[in-house]
């Protein structure tokens, strides 16, 4: 058994923050995608917790980290509902503010009969996480040794958090998502480990990357742009690490998958989570990658992520 999954001790586990987006995900089902100006009858609906901060923090938490998240919800029934589930894994939600005017953020998602869907999200009050939460909840950032960003708040937040935990000397994690255009080449020293997925690398770098070694010659161009460490991933491929000096390819482990939904945000949580309580790169992207590998097995966004305990005794 290696470093990552023999410590159980809660004492170790480490704290991480993360700065992000709380949605409620509304998920309908359909035979097919309805045409504009059809009503078209679907055949099931849920309510599922999503947002890529909710989900990375629901991962951490699931894979052993002391958890706190900075974010905001609306004053209505589905920001209550986020808070609750994230309350009940045990996470900090006093950086979460609660916004009169705004509503919570929402993605409306049809999934047909054929697996594709289509997606609106309207970002309600994570449009409102502002740079002065960052500074008004600095002691979140005190005690965390690791802070993790996504890109579904506002950019000047991701900056000022990223900036803030800094020069606190904290370990920086930014999953570039969604990215729709080249990352301002000055965030990229503020960001210890950088974690696109293969369209954002290829966004970031301006290499297409359709392969592992399209990953690896992407990876060492975003460290020619300024890039510490880099970790593309690759789905059902893995992904590919610049750590250093050394390149690797972590191959995905071998699944039946049905939803991949939150794949990428649970490697992030988990890699974080290992990362907080000392565990080497390498045996923190072991770990990643174990729970992403479970969490395509099951349906949905929070609901599919695992354990620490499902992920050992895969190991
Ligand atoms: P994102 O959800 O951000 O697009 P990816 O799809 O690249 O992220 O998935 C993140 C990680 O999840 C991969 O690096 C891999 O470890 C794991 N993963 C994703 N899809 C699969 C799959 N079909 N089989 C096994 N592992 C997978």
């Amino acid at each position: 058994m290696n470093a990552v999954n023999s410590n159980k001790d809660e004492h170790k586990a480490g704290h991480v923050l993360i700065v992000g987006s709380l949605n409620m995900d509304l998920v309908g089902r359909a035979p097919r995608l309805p045409k504009p100006g059809e009503t078209l009858s679907g055949t099931s609906f849920a309510t599922i917790a999503g947002g890529k901060g909710g989900n990375q923090a629901v991962a951490a938490a699931r894979l052993g980290a002391h958890v706190a998240m900075i974010g905001a919800t609306g004053a209505d029934s589905y920001g209550a509902a986020l808070r609750a589930g994230l309350a009940d894994e045990g996470i900090n939600c006093s950086g979460i503010t609660t916004r009169a005017n705004t509503p919570t953020g929402v993605a409306m998602i049809i999934v047909d009969d054929a697996s594709q869907n289509a997606i609106l999200i309207v970002p309600g009050a994570n449009g409102e996480v502002t740079p002065a939460a960052i500074k008004q909840h600095e002691a979140l950032v005190a005690t965390a040794d690791v802070v993790v960003c996504q890109l579904e708040v506002p950019h000047d937040t991701v900056l000022a958090a990223l900036q803030t935990a800094r020069r606190l000397g904290k370990v920086t994690i930014l999953n570039p998502a969604p990215v729709s255009e080249p990352l301002l080449a000055s965030w990229l020293p503020e960001v210890d480990y950088l974690i696109p997925n293969e369209i954002e690398a290829a966004t970031l770098s301006g290499i297409a990357v359709d392969s592992p070694q399209d990953a690896c010659i992407a990876a060492q161009r975003l460290r020619a742009l300024g890039a510490r460490n880099v970790l593309i991933t690759l789905g059902a491929r893995g992904l590919v690490a610049l750590t250093g000096e050394d390149m690797a390819h972590y191959p995905g482990t071998p699944v039946k998958a049905i939803d991949t939904t939150a794949a990428g945000d649970t490697f992030t949580g988990g890699f974080a989570a290992a990362l907080a309580r000392g565990a080497s790169v390498h045996d923190a992207i072991l770990l990643g990658q174990r729970a992403a590998a479970i969490s395509v097995t099951r349906a949905g966004a929070q609901p599919s992520i695992p354990y620490l305990h499902e992920v050992e005794q895969t190991a």
